[in-house]
């Protein structure tokens, strides 16, 4: 008898499926300028380029009803695909919304759901132009699709990162995870004793990072009104630590990250403790913050330097000089990431 071979999806991770899945699907078609492998795909529309990505979210995965609003998952389904166009410096324009129901969701329900996805729309500037609606066997599926543009000589990537680019991150770090403990704890005490109120508002602004992320179109056009073009970008979902590691792995190089230059909020950094978990870890390795991490040549640092919410976190060098986490105390340890896994 034959045996079937089977690998565990584990055994590859999610991008060593991605890779797997996608050889032997070379682009043919002229006016595609990038492929899978980068935050969003480019397509050369004549003027300008296209962009166009899509990300899925799955209740009990990405989300739990009891503690994510409907009309913060909405609005964050919206957000989130915003961030990768931004991620390519782009600008959103149009997006296509899916819906998986099961029957426990009544109307009323997927209206303050689409509530969400409005305001998204609104803030961003971007038109609902279609989608898909269809029942689910169980719990509440949303993908979203985007459409962006941006001009050709302006598009950033994941892999034109120089050696001794300045590596730069918006925002602060980590918050976003911080936020999801705090929520899973209370709703433990609250299945333990549903009398209790949730005690949330000391943890206001790291609960916000987790339920209703921005995108960072404001840095977006900041960038084009000083005249800055950053050589790499991504954005922070999976953690930076396993971001980075994309522009490493994408530019051909390695990075210094320096512990102290880490951003962390006040509250991240305080409740990180209150969890015994260490917040320089939880920036490192916290995915969902939905900050810009990008590279700039030194040319560029001057306009940036005086940014309150662009910091300078290391530097890019070469391969061979690896992938470095510089500590407080100065000493020099192998930068490791240990990012979000689906699998
Ligand atoms: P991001 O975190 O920025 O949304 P992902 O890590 O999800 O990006 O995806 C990385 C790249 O792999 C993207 O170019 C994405 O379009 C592509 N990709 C992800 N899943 C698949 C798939 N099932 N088939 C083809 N391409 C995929
Ligand atoms: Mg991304």
């Amino acid at each position: 008898m034959s045996e079937e071979k089977r690998t565990e999806i584990g055994e590859l991770g999610e991008f060593g499926l991605i890779e797997k899945l996608s050889e032997g699907f070379e682009p043919g078609n002229k006016e595609t300028v990038k492929g899978i492998g980068d935050d969003a795909a480019v397509i050369d529309a004549g003027e300008k380029y296209t962009l166009i990505s899509t990300d899925m979210l799955l209740e009990g995965v990405h989300f739990d009803l009891a503690y994510m609003p409907l009309q913060h998952l909405g609005y964050k389904a919206v957000a989130v695909n915003v961030s990768d166009i931004a991620a390519m410096n782009g600008v959103p324009k149009q997006v296509t919304v899916s819906l998986g129901l099961s029957n426990r969701f009544s109307v009323e329900a997927v209206e303050l759901l689409y509530e969400g996805v409005k305001n998204a729309c609104t803030e961003y500037g971007v038109d609902l132009v279609g989608g898909d609606t269809t029942s689910s066997g169980a719990g509440l599926v949303i993908s979203v699709s985007i459409l962006g543009e941006v001009a050709k000589e302006r598009v950033v990537y994941r892999s034109q990162a120089m050696e001794n680019d300045i590596v730069c991150v918006t925002g602060d770090l980590g918050a976003a995870y911080v936020g999801l403990q705090v929520m899973e704890r209370e709703k433990q005490e609250y299945l333990a004793n549903p009398e209790m109120q949730p005690k949330l508002d000391t943890y206001d602004y790291i609960v916000g990072r987790q339920l209703k992320p921005k995108a960072r179109m404001d840095i977006i056009h900041e960038f084009s009104e000083l005249n800055i073009v950053p050589t790499a970008m991504i954005d922070v979902s999976d953690g930076l630590a396993s971001d980075i590691f994309h522009i490493c792995k994408q530019s051909g190089l390695g990075v210094a990250i320096y512990e102290d230059k880490l951003p962390i909020d006040k509250q991240a950094y305080e409740t990180a403790a209150e969890f015994s978990i260490d917040p320089n870890a939880c920036a490192l390795n916290g995915g969902e913050d939905y900050e810009l991490l990008f590279t700039i040549g030194q040319d560029d640092f001057e306009k940036i330097k005086n940014h309150a919410d662009i910091h300078t976190i290391g530097y890019m060098q070469a391969k061979g000089k690896g992938k470095t986490f510089v500590t407080r105390s100065n000493n020099v340890v192998e930068l490791t990431a240990q990012g979000w896994k689906h699998f």
